[in-house]
């Protein structure tokens, strides 16, 4: 019997042949040198900042080279899906901002020339290539049971030999095709294994864009291509979906970089033109205690890409803050480029660092300058669009009173030296919330009084300033100098000098009576402007809150 005669009686319904997928799936047509990669997950869950950081630099490289950047679902490991798996990647790419065009676009929405996108739609594909390997005598079926597999394992574990199918531990390689095809009339279940023509004894180099060049012992493994149910594994999808998607850079995680023997072997087989490979390092965090370790999907739900999303990071904040960490040099060359977008930044592999480390509070100091550098309307459109989501009492507030929200959002901004309190949007809340009388006199006031805290004298203040001290009119000079009226009227000093030098001559000194005012309007000791914040307050809201104390 003929391998040709074989691979019919295994693949009957496949009618396609390579050459078809390959003109339904031609060249990109793009620039010379462009790069075409890849975010390719398994949709498992949690999406954390390390599959970001992946995505991240996928996207950046074709960007920068007028490539293209496309997602793929590798879904072939049906096991360890999970409901809105895809949803949450789709969610998570969103999240840091990157607007890419093709693959998948949402669980039901596919864009571009070379899907299908998700590996379970592609089976039709894969199987006719290993129709073509079983022709040409690349594979075969193997019908070993998993209890004969494990069988050789405790063989081979007490030989102190290598693990695997392989040589002689390979028994399905040597039957004939009578024998397979026999097998498979009688309906034996099986799966399709590579033959491999490797020498384990051979060292196989290759050149990694992050590792520098890499020697590994040749593949003798004949590993499994296709699972008895006829779904593929990882290493089979990956060198004909890539091939077909035209990937010209595969960037993925360095537990795949001992496979590579395989995958190259595979591109031979087939004579398709290898991709480049840059393994990435496993990414470590500092947690907020300041502790550096791997990422626990059960401990470390923070540094899920979710979260971010749910307390209003800002994207812009997370690309620089994910370049910083993907390339060693970014940093420096920022130094140098103050004003300049992300991506005029040239990418470097060689400047991937062996394993990125994704420092928690070191993003939030990034956010924090970024979000002090946007205009008082672009934060409040961006804390809007924040709160419609997570926090709609609140949104419907500052949508009620727009223009104050924006006055109270420019305390402190739009200058040379803005002020960094926000590290994003979900915190604008509990930094202006005493603003707005809603929120002011519903809640259960915690004042934070200093020096003085006896109420009365805090009552005495507050009248004796309202009654006779106090002008909305005032610049900011004349609102001072009458603070430093009704100091000395009261007995304290005022200033903080005549203060020091005689303290048991006052009270104290205008340093508590301005912590005073704060403090009965705030209930804060530490506020942005008093002076800016009594202006937006208004003599109104000002009066009731002393009416309040
Ligand atoms: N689905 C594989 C993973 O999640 C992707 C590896 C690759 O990018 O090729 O590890």
């Amino acid at each position: 019997m003929t391998n040709k005669e074989l691979a019919d009686l295994m693949y009957p319904n496949v009618s396609k042949t390579i050459s078809d997928y390959e003109k339904m799936y031609p060249e990109r047509n793009l620039p010379e040198g462009a790069v075409v990669s890849r975010y390719a997950p398994s949709p498992t869950g949690f999406v954390h900042v390390g599959n970001m950081l992946a995505c991240f630099i996928e996207n950046f490289v074709p960007n920068q080279t007028e490539g293209a950047f496309y997602l793929r679902i590798e879904d072939t490991d049906q096991k360890r899906e999970i409901e809105g798996g895809i949803d949450n990647i789709v969610d998570a790419i969103k999240t840091i901002g990157l607007d890419y065009k093709e693959g998948v676009i949402s669980k039901d929405k596919e864009v571009g020339d070379y899907g299908p996108y998700i590996q379970s739609k592609r089976i039709d594909i894969y199987h006719t290539f290993a129709k073509y390997m079983i022709e040409n005598d690349l594979a075969y079926p193997c019908f070993c049971t998993q209890e004969e597999i494990d069988a050789s394992r405790e063989e081979q574990k007490l030989n102190k030999t290598r693990i695997g199918y392989y040589g002689e531990y390979a028994v399905c390689r040597n039957l004939t095709n009578e024998e397979r095809a026999e097998k498979i009339k009688a309906g034996c279940p099986y799966t399709i294994r590579l033959k491999s023509r490797g020498n384990f004894n051979n060292k196989v180099k290759f050149h990694d864009l992050v590792k520098g060049d890499v020697m590994f012992p040749e593949n003798d493994q004949d590993i499994i291509l296709i699972k008895s149910d006829g779904i593929p594994l990882y290493h089979f999808a990956h060198v004909v979906d890539d091939h077909l998607m035209r990937t010209t850079h595969v960037l993925r995680g360095e537990d795949w970089l001992p496979s590579v023997p395989v995958h190259l072997e595979l591109f031979n087989m087939f004579g398709f033109k290898l991709p480049e490979y840059a393994h990435l390092g496993l990414m470590m965090i500092v947690d907020k205690e300041g502790t550096k370790r791997k990422i626990s999907k059960r401990k470390d739900k923070d540094f899920a890409v979710k979260h971010f999303h749910e307390i209003g990071m800002p994207e812009a904040a997370m690309q620089e803050y994910l370049i910083t960490i993907a390339n060693t040099s970014f940093e420096g060359w920022r130094d140098n480029n103050l004003d300049k977008s992300i991506y005029d930044y040239k990418f470097d592999f060689s400047k991937i660092g062996s394993n990125p480390l994704f420092d928690y509070s070191k993003m939030l100091n990034i956010s924090r300058n970024y979000i002090s550098k946007l205009s008082a309307t672009a934060v409040y459109e961006k804390l809007a669009y924040w709160a419609m989501e997570y926090d709609l009492d609140f949104y419907n507030l500052i949508s009620k009173y727009k223009e104050y929200t924006i006055n109270i959002l420019n305390i402190e901004r739009e200058q040379a030296k803005p002020r960094k309190d926000f590290a994003c949007y979900s915190e604008i809340k509990s930094y202006i919330w005493y603003m707005f009388d809603e929120l002011f006199n519903s809640c259960d006031k915690k004042y934070e009084w200093q020096n003085i805290s006896n109420i009365d004298e805090i009552k005495n203040i507050m009248n004796v300033y309202i009654s006779k001290y106090y002008d909305f009119n005032d610049d900011k000079d004349t609102w001072f100098s009458k603070m430093k009226d009704l100091a000395t009227e009261l007995g304290y000093a005022a200033n903080v000098k005549d203060y020091k030098n005689n303290p048991d001559d006052y009270k104290g000194s205008i340093v508590d009576i301005s912590m005073v005012i704060r403090v009965c309007l705030t209930t804060k000791s530490m506020t942005p402007d008093l002076y800016d914040i009594m202006k937006l307050l208004g003599v109104d809201r000002i009066k009731n809150r002393i009416s309040i104390l």
